[in-house]
């Protein structure tokens, strides 16, 4: 049997013989697939429950599924999540994975357990080309866009991580946010096929108000998000200026502030539900943007503007010259959004015993790989535990 139209587009660009990893494919896509093989399109939603409910990739254990069908599926298609090669557990029950992915590139992916949520901050590219000053992933360049099932297979390998597939043990996930390595926007199609996952009930269900996209202003691919997502929406704003965001966030010289905080504010005001706000995010770095000025200068901005203000005190990392700023002066810039009347929370500081800037713990697992191969013999203590 030759390969139907929709065996090769799932394919995508992976080439006319690779299998389909259906670990990424929407129900929709699901249902066309199985429809080509002359299926009906319930196996599709089975399909998903299998993959996404009870953590199955092999094909031979969906018992409900004919001899047969299984090894059609088994010549055309896989269910492969990404590979973890390294893991840290923080103090404070911080879990953090270094992630490997087709072609041996790294990301990043960290659940911060609170309560009774759990916040999965998942990547969407290897490295980011957008090279924002204060940011770890930026220094190290672009290497290429996540597919589907590799930024859906993040939240696959939480899951996993905690055996708790059909285990009985709660979610482990309750939260996304699209806020690791990569701008979401410039991998368009395949965030967004990965988000619909993420809310599908079929898969992990979790609720549109709980999977965050966060942009640094990619403006034309955030007035299309509006036309085929209803996530949630963070802006890395981190400035109340062009000026001083023009050096920060460097792609705010083809997308300034006004232009920005316009197309958000329009996918804002096409949600059906009118409660929605903007997370504006800033990440508060000493000396550079966290005078009380500036805090002045960022409520005059928003001043009637629908959001919430999030504070991100700096993390530093090896290559930064950048420092956190003290306690006094997140409480300061605090205070004068809060004396505005602006909803502001403080983001605690998480896993700071494990690296908790984005993108260190790849650099730690590329770093190791380099210096194994000067150093082979040697025992250095290493900061990660491999697992591969
Ligand atoms: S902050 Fe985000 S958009 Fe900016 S360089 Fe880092 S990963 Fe890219």
């Amino acid at each position: 049997m030759s390969d139907s139209e929709a065996v090769q587009e799932a394919r995508g660009d992976m080439g006319a013989t690779a299998p389909i990893n259906l670990l990424g494919l929407p129900l929709a896509r699901m249902q066309i697939l199985f429809a080509e093989l002359g299926e009906k399109p319930f196996r599709a939603q089975q399909m998903l429950k299998w993959i996404h409910h009870a953590g199955v990739t092999d094909f031979n254990e969906m018992t409900n599924f004919s001899v047969a069908l299984r090894q059609r599926l088994s010549e055309i298609a896989e269910i492969r999540p990404p590979e973890i090669v390294a893991q840290q557990d923080s103090v404070d029950g911080t879990r953090k994975w270094a992630v490997r992915v087709e072609g041996g590139g790294l990301v990043e992916t960290v659940l911060i357990p609170d309560g009774q949520r759990a916040t999965l901050c998942v990547s969407s590219q290897v490295g980011c080309s957008l090279d924002c000053s204060f940011c770890s992933t930026g220094k190290q360049g672009f290497q290429r866009d996540l597919t589907a099932a590799e930024i859906v297979g993040q939240v696959w390998l939480a899951i996993n991580s905690y055996d708790a597939f059909q285990s009985g043990k709660g979610r482990v996930v309750t939260n996304v946010v699209m806020m690791g390595m990569g701008e979401p926007l410039l991998n368009f199609d395949n965030v967004v096929d990965a988000m619909d996952l993420m809310m599908e009930d079929l898969a992990y269900g979790i609720s549109k108000r709980r999977v965050t996209l966060s942009t640094s202003g990619v403006v034309p691919a955030l007035d299309r998000l509006a036309d085929v997502s209803d996530v949630s929406l963070a802006i890395s704003l981190h400035a109340p200026n062009d000026e001083l965001r023009n050096q920060l966030v460097p792609i705010n010289r083809r997308y300034p502030i006004s232009m920005l905080l316009d197309s958000a504010r329009r996918y804002i005001d096409s949600r059906s539900d009118k409660k929605r706000v903007v997370t504006i995010e800033y990440t508060l770095i000493a000396g550079v943007n966290d005078s009380t000025e500036l805090a002045a200068e960022l409520a005059e901005l928003l001043q009637g503007y629908p959001c919430k203000i999030n504070l991100i005190p700096f993390n530093p990392f090896s290559q930064s010259d950048y420092t956190r700023p003290s306690g006094n002066a997140v409480s300061r810039f605090w205070q004068v959004l809060v004396d505005r009347g602006f909803i502001v929370t403080v983001r605690t500081t998480r896993g700071d015993d494990i690296d908790a800037a984005c993108g260190q713990l790849v650099g730690d697992v590329v770093d190791r790989t380099r210096r194994s191969a000067r150093y082979r013999d040697s025992h250095k203590p290493q900061p990660v535990k491999m697992l591969g």
